[in-house]
């Protein structure tokens, strides 16, 4: 199955980056050589003040670009909001929804994450939906049970392989420096790819899992090698064009 399924490594930037972040982008591109064009996607989900630039920026690079958020309505009086359309409309491919950090600070239930996935696959985007366990969750022995609720909860009955990617983000490993054991994140990969299947029938058209938490050059290989892994959803590290490129790195042959 996974030698089935082409690798990305996505860049979530969050609330960081100013037009002169752009250079980092220039230098991700200058560093997606073909090699590395012919092993893994990449993609980089800037704010939205640099959405436009950033996909006009990327032009011919073949890094896509993406969103870190929609609203679920394609259009209407949501100040401050932005529809899936008005991001396909600015040349972006994908929408991250459901990230813990907008669960958290925005009280997003699955069931509006489900309606952000739906709304990016109704605007012809991949949805990248984001799952993953508390630390309390994990200590408690619960880490499947939460994921699997969030899975069949958040992820859009009709959706498509073509249109979903799903992204294990277990909370206490974001930004902390702490990973799973690559043994861990095959287990829920694996639990989750398991779900699908059972849910939308996706298993044998397959819908890619990303690892994200504290993904860095000094443990992608590792973690990204790991069993039903395709890919990493990266954030303090996909800031650097480097470091970014170095984590791309270990899908070189
Ligand atoms: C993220 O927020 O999606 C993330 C994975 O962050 P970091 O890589 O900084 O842990």
């Amino acid at each position: 199955m996974t030698d089935r399924r082409r690798p990305m490594v996505a860049g979530n930037w969050k609330m960081n980056g100013v037009r002169n972040s752009l250079a980092e982008l220039s230098e991700m591109a200058k560093g997606y050589d073909a090699a590395l064009k012919a092993a893994v996607d990449l993609l980089i989900c800037p704010p939205a003040t640099l959405a436009l630039a950033a996909a006009h920026a990327a032009l011919g690079s073949h890094i896509a670009i993406g969103a870190q958020d929609c609203h679920p309505k394609a259009s209407g009086a949501h100040t401050g909001d932005i529809s899936a359309e008005m991001l396909a409309d600015a040349g972006l491919t994908h929408i991250i929804v459901g990230h813990s950090e907008r669960r958290s600070d925005h009280g997003e239930s699955n069931a509006i994450v489900r309606a952000k996935a739906e709304a990016a696959a109704r605007a012809g985007l991949v949805a990248i939906v984001c799952v993953g366990e508390s630390e309390g969750d994990r200590r408690d022995g619960r880490a499947l049970d939460v994921v699997g609720r969030q899975i069949d909860e958040s992820i859009p009955p009709g959706i498509t392989a073509a249109q979903l990617i799903v992204a294990y983000e277990p909370i206490w490993a974001i930004g902390s420096g702490l990973t799973p054991t690559p043994a861990d994140i095959t287990e829920v990969h694996t639990y989750i790819r398991d779900r699908l299947g059972r849910l939308i029938g996706l298993e044998r058209l397959g819908a890619r899992i990303l690892y994200g938490g504290s993904v860095k050059p000094s443990n992608a290989a590792e973690l990204l090698h790991a069993a039903n892994v395709d890919g990493a959803l990266v954030g303090g590290a996909s800031l650097k064009s480097a470091d970014f490129l170095a984590i791309a790195a270990a899908y070189r042959s």
